[in-house]
Order: structure tokens, then C-alpha cells, then sequence
């Protein structure tokens, strides 16, 4: 057994009353890992590296929706571009600017969510509240009309790794009322739907505090 169906199917009752999403995240997993969620019937699975991604991708149906979630760099988007589902972690206008070329040689409209610099740590990465108010107010409808196969649906972040749950709450707090601030600018190519927050350690804060779409790893496939 590679994964712990007792965790998923509790999991997915509490999510079911959050009316939240999963994202299966199977990183450093193998495809095995994968299948055995896929067949109780899992579709949604995250992935943070580029080149594992591109291995997995083929050895698996193809009907699973393959969500981004890691650092991508602009050089790495056409590797993805054909078939990924959704991109958890645009940082930067140039970024979203590859992903939108990509998606029109793909002939396909790319769904996206904006990463938001939430946590105390400086290495997590993300926009911070004065990038996202020039990128959704300072003449940002002529540049984002202009990203005609992208479509951004939300935000994602990630809280502090800590035990102080305070914090931790006052994070995704910061993030929720981010994306209700943003949620009710009529943007084009732009519809807030998806809020990205929680993990394995946070989930139910995040759930707590407004998530509708949790990225667990090890609670479904143990630890890495
Ligand atoms: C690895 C990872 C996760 C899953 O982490 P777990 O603690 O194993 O649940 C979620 N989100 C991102 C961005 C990750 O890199």
C-alpha cells in the first residue's frame, strides 16, 4: 500500500462538509502512490516539480487533472503547458505573461492562481498585497485583457511552518480577506472561484478560515 485510504476517506467527509476541494499531492511519490487513489476514484492530484510531473503524466489515465503547485520558472512552462489542469503558484506578471504565450501555442485557455507571500518565512514565495493591487488596479484591464488564453481563477498561499496556530490562523485570515477584496472587481479574463490554503498540518484552520481547495501530501501518502 502506498497510500492510507483511511486518511483520504476521512478527509474527504470533512471536506465534503467545508465544500472544499482536494488536491492529492504526490511529489516525490510513485506512480503507484497515484493509482491507488485514482482508483477509489480520486482525480486531482498536485505535483511541484516540472520534470517529475512530465514522467508521470504519461504512465497515467488521462483524465487525472494535474495541478501545479510548486515554483515554476518561465523556462519550464511549455513542458506543462499542454495539459495541466491548474497553476497554483504565479508570482509575477512576467511569468503569467509565458504561461498565456504557452497556452495560445497549446491552442487552450490555462487556469491560474496568483501565490500570495503569506508566511513569516522569507523563502516561501508569492506576491505581497501592494504587487497584487498594481497588478488588479493600476491600469491593469488593458494587461490583463491582453492575456487572452489565461484565465485566473483565485489565490493560494501557504502559512508559516509553525505550532503557533494564532499565527497561523491570522495568515490565512490576511489571505481570505485578500481574495474577498479582489472577488469583487470585474476583471477581464479574471474570475475569483478557488482559494488555495491548507495543508497537512493546517488544513482545518485553513478550512476554518475560508479555504475551498486543501493541497495534502502526507496525511494520504506519508511522510517524504
Ligand atoms: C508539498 C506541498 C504540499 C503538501 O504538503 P503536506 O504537508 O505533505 O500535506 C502542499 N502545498 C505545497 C505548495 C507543497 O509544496
Amino acid at each position: 500500500m502506498y497510500s492510507n485510504k483511511k486518511n483520504y476517506e476521512r478527509i474527504c467527509d470533512e471536506l465534503k462538509k467545508a465544500n472544499a476541494q482536494l488536491v492529492a499531492v504526490s511529489k516525490t511519490k510513485p506512480v503507484q502512490a497515484i493509482r491507488e487513489l485514482y482508483d477509489l476514484g480520486h482525480r486531482d492530484f498536485g505535483e511541484n516539480y516540472v520534470q517529475e510531473l512530465t514522467e508521470k503524466q504519461p504512465q497515467l489515465p488521462q483524465d487525472i487533472r494535474w495541478h501545479f503547485i510548486g515554483h515554476l520558472q518561465t523556462n519550464k512552462v511549455k513542458y506543462i503547458a499542454p495539459f495541466v489542469h491548474l497553476i497554483h503558484g504565479i508570482d509575477s506578471l512576467k511569468l503569467l505573461k509565458e504561461v498565456n504565450k504557452q497556452a495560445i501555442k497549446n491552442n487552450r485557455t490555462i487556469s491560474v492562481l496568483l501565490q500570495v507571500h503569506i508566511a513569516q518565512e522569507e523563502t516561501k514565495f508569492g506576491l505581497d498585497e501592494s504587487e497584487l493591487d498594481q497588478l488588479f488596479y493600476t491600469g491593469a484591464t488593458d494587461e490583463l485583457r491582453q492575456l487572452s488564453n489565461i484565465q485566473i481563477e483565485g489565490l493560494m498561499g501557504m502559512a508559516s511552518f509553525s505550532d503557533n496556530e494564532d499565527l497561523v490562523r491570522s495568515e490565512f485570515k490576511k489571505l481570505k480577506r485578500l481574495f474577498d477584496k479582489y472577488a469583487s472587481l470585474p476583471l477581464p479574463n479574471t474570475k475569483f472561484t478557488t482559494l488555495s490554503m491548507g495543508m497537512s498540518g493546517d488544513y482545518r484552520l485553513a478550512l476554518a478560515e475560508g479555504s475551498n481547495l486543501v493541497r495534502i501530501g502526507s496525511l494520504l501518502f506519508g511522510n517524504r
